[in-house]
Order: structure tokens, then C-alpha cells, then sequence
């Protein structure tokens, strides 16, 4: 049984997604960045929340709880406990929890921050990855280390490749420009570039993506491979350190 998944655009660039089950009627939330399109997102279809699922703590993913969480089950990392709004289930990574009929695994993704959490929906085959993966591209390193946001990567990565990634923000145009600068003759990446840009100019989402089309032109995803350390100069370095000196390079573009 699979999900019916739902895309919806909240703020200036976050997304938020909806997870429901028809057999059930029990709808998931994933983050919270803003109540208005959510309700309304949710009372177009007539759907009613019975789960709000929470990556991290940061306000352009949760401000919207408290609006939203009447009826709710909130759902967040254990380890983040003391700085997400009050959680009705606190989750640690292996812990077995079900949401909308589904057995979901928890990821731990430290990295941007120290408490970010993934969900995993094997069933449905998608994967809520808020500010962790992102599409052609990675959070930035606010609170955690980059050998974190590798290790929290390649989990990810290990994931099946028709994977669906759900990540919390629109940036890829700005990301596939970075990506070209250090990957360019990627066939893979040139062709989801230019797509992207049209997608873009008509007003489209980029996002959710898959994970095989990440796992082929992400730059991030890529630094275990000899062609990308040999374009950031360190052809023997550890993939961590490509992966570090990717991710300064991204700041600095
Ligand atoms: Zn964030
Ligand atoms: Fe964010």
C-alpha cells in the first residue's frame, strides 16, 4: 500500500508535504513551515491532519505546529526535544514507529543541523529529508561537522535508488549552478540543469526528486568519485574531505 503524497508550497521557497492513506483516511504532515496553504492544501481534499512529522528545529520548518496540531500526533527527534515545539512522540534513529499504516524508519542526518532527522517511507518509497539531501545540493552546515553531513549523506544514499527525496526548500536552480561549476562535463547533470531552468521559468517545482537522478548529478553525492576529487584538487583525499571541500566551495559561490 502506497501513500498518496502531496506537494505544498509554503513561504517563500520551503515545501511541506502531506502523506495519505485512502483506507485509513489518516493524513501525515512532514514540517510545518506555515498553517495557511497547509489548511488549505489539506481542506481541498478534505483531509484531516492525524501527524505532523518534524526533520529539525528551525522556525522555517515548525512555526506552523501550533496552528496546525489540534488532533495531531507530533512527531520529532528525541535528541532535539528541549527546542522543537512539545512533542507527542519523541523518536530516536531504529525506533519502530508507523505513520498512516506504514512502518517508517528514522535516519539520523546530523549535519545541518545537530538533531535533523529523515523519515523513510519503504512502501510508499519516499524519503523526508527536510534540510539534509537536498535537491542538487545539501543543507549548509550550521551546528554540525562536514564529516556528519557525509556520514548522514551516504545513509541516505544507501536508500533504493527509485527512492522519491522530499527535501524542505526550493533551491535547485541556484544549486545546479554551483553543481556545473564543479562537475561540468556531467551529460547527466547539463541535461538536469537545463531542465530544471525550464522547469523553473514556468513557475514549476523541482521538488520531490528521486534519489537515482541525485545519486548521477548531486555534486554532494558525488565526492567519493576520482573525477570529482581530482576537479577540487585532492585526487587521494578521503571522500569526506572532498565532501568538505565541496560544501566550503558552495559557500564561498
Ligand atoms: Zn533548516
Ligand atoms: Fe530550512
Amino acid at each position: 500500500m502506497s501513500l498518496e503524497l502531496v506537494t505544498v508550497p509554503c513561504r517563500a521557497d520551503n515545501y511541506a508535504f502531506l502523506l495519505h492513506d485512502a483506507a485509513t483516511g489518516q493524513t501525515a504532515l512532514v514540517d510545518a513551515p506555515e498553517a495557511a496553504p497547509i489548511q488549505a492544501a489539506l481542506s481541498a481534499r478534505g483531509w484531516r491532519l492525524t501527524d505532523i512529522l518534524l526533520t529539525h528545529h528551525h522556525g522555517d520548518h515548525v512555526e506552523g505546529v501550533d496552528a496546525l496540531r489540534s488532533g495531531a500526533r507530533v512527531i520529532g527527534a528525541a535528541g532535539d526535544a528541549h527546542r522543537l515545539p512539545p512533542l507527542d512522540l519523541a523518536v530516536a534513529p531504529g525506533d519502530a514507529v508507523t505513520v498512516c499504516g506504514e512502518a517508517i524508519g528514522v535516519i539520523d542526518v546530523p549535519g545541518h543541523t545537530v538533531g535533523h532527522i529523515a523519515f523513510h517511507f519503504p512502501e510508499t518509497g519516499a524519503v523526508m529529508t527536510g534540510d539534509s539531501l537536498m535537491a542538487l545540493g545539501c543543507g549548509r552546515l550550521f551546528e554540525g561537522t562536514a564529516a556528519q553531513m557525509w556520514d548522514s549523506l551516504s545513509r541516505l544514499a544507501r536508500l533504493p535508488p527509485e527512492t522519491i527525496v522530499c527535501s524542505g526548500h526550493e533551491y535547485t536552480l541556484s544549486n545546479a549552478r554551483f553543481a556545473l561549476s564543479v562537475d561540468p562535463d556531467n551529460p547527466a547533470l547539463q541535461a538536469r540543469a537545463g531542465a530544471v531552468e525550464a522547469a523553473r521559468s514556468r513557475g514549476e517545482a523541482t521538488v520531490p526528486s528521486s534519489l537515482a537522478e541525485e545519486l548521477a548529478t548531486n555534486p554532494f553525492l558525488r565526492a567519493g568519485h576520482a573525477y570529482m576529487k581530482a576537479r577540487m584538487g585532492l585526487p587521494a583525499a578521503p571522500d569526506k574531505e572532498v565532501f568538505a571541500a565541496i560544501r566550503a566551495a558552495k559557500d564561498r559561490f
